[in-house]
């Protein structure tokens, strides 16, 4: 029989089966603690349960683990950029990045993507599967370990549509929000490219999650063109979604726009996003587009001029800081050129 993968268990879940086993209930807190606190690796550490109940627990439980693929360290910042190979030898990439307000972690949510935006690297060879509940988590403790480094905030924003894998998702934030971590969800953005009907399941659950959404062009025209699932949920639809998620959140939205030279980069494509997102309230986040061996696409040479046209128009816009310069590599490509060799 196939062994329980403990870490992706929620302490309700966790609570059934140690109940289910005959055990008093707060040996499920125990074993919790020793999991998302004390971050065990083994059973065997768990050294204040009896030596006979910890075979039991590996008799039907496993804790898994992720293996250090690759490790590139900026030499101009302290970014990290990890390779993690999976319990089934797939691999998924997450970033450690440091602001002055602490250290962000990057995590990927799936392994590959369907999505199929047309400048991104992590949905070229299409999508393989959903990460775990454990398997997102694991990539912080991983982290955490490998760097010496706390992770003070995360972003869901690396290989994967996180709102395609919803169920586990949930379950990852609330294992994140009730573990060792006590990490507030205030602390953690979502990405999506606008998968609407679950951003209307992730705003009633009120996580407190702020949430990002990759609009990379404001009129459904451009954006079909780059992003297909605004042929599913149109524009219009998507920012219905977006007012309804603020109005029953109360968190503000965040927009992340890549400039793409020539396709969404003119002065007419900035009058476009003014009129899509004007007097909501919401912050733009500028980013040159990271160019990928396999598109053509190129970075834009107006990421300023851009800027300043929205923030004459009153728009919150920023252009996200480039970090780890030396090591960027577009997200989804470090796990593109392991596949290659
Ligand atoms: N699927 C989610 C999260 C993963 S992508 C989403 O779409 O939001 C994380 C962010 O990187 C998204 O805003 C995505 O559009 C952007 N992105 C993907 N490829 C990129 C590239 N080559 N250059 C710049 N940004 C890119």
């Amino acid at each position: 029989m196939e062994k329980i993968d403990i870490l992706s268990l929620t302490k309700d879940e966790l609570a059934a089966e140690i109940e289910k086993m005959g055990e008093k209930s707060y040996r499920a807190k125990q074993i919790y603690d020793w999991l998302h606190v004390k971050k065990a690796t083994d059973f065997s550490q768990m050294s204040n349960l009896s030596a006979q109940f910890r075979d039991k627990l590996s008799e039907k439980f496993c804790i898994k683990s992720l293996k250090i693929k690759k490790r590139l360290v900026s030499k101009v910042d302290n970014t990290v950029k990890y390779l993690y190979g999976l319990p089934d030898g797939e691999a998924v990439e997450s970033v450690l990045m440091e602001y002055h307000h602490g250290n962000s972690l990057c995590i990927s949510s799936q392994v590959g993507c369907k999505m199929g935006c047309r400048f991104c690297a992590s949905t070229i060879a299409g999508w393989v599967r959903n990460l775990e509940p454990s398997e997102m988590l694991l990539q912080i403790y991983e982290t955490e370990r490998d760097s010496g480094r706390h992770v003070d905030s995360i972003v869901m924003m690396g290989i994967g549509e996180p709102l395609d894998n919803f169920d586990n998702v949930v379950k990852f934030l609330t294992i994140l929000n009730s573990g060792g971590e006590g990490m507030s969800l205030r602390h953690l953005s979502l990405s999506t490219c606008g998968v609407v009907d679950k951003i209307y399941k992730l705003a009633e659950l009120k996580l407190g999650v702020t949430l990002s959404i990759s609009l990379h062009a404001a009129t459904n025209e451009k954006r079909s063109a780059i992003m297909p699932i605004n042929n599913r949920f149109n524009l219009q639809t998507l920012m219905k979604a977006c007012d309804d998620y603020f109005k029953i959140t109360g968190r503000r939205i965040s927009f992340e726009y890549s400039l793409i030279e020539g396709v969404n980069d003119t002065d007419e494509s900035a009058d476009e996003l003014i009129a899509l997102l004007g007097g909501k309230n919401c912050h733009v986040n500028l980013i040159p587009i990271n160019e990928i061996k396999e598109r053509d696409f190129k970075k834009s040479r107006f990421v300023e001029r851009f800027q300043k046209r929205l923030t004459d128009a009153g728009l919150n816009a920023t252009v996200r800081r480039t970090l780890g310069a030396d090591i960027s590599a577009a997200c989804g490509q470090l796990r593109r050129d392991d596949a290659e060799n």
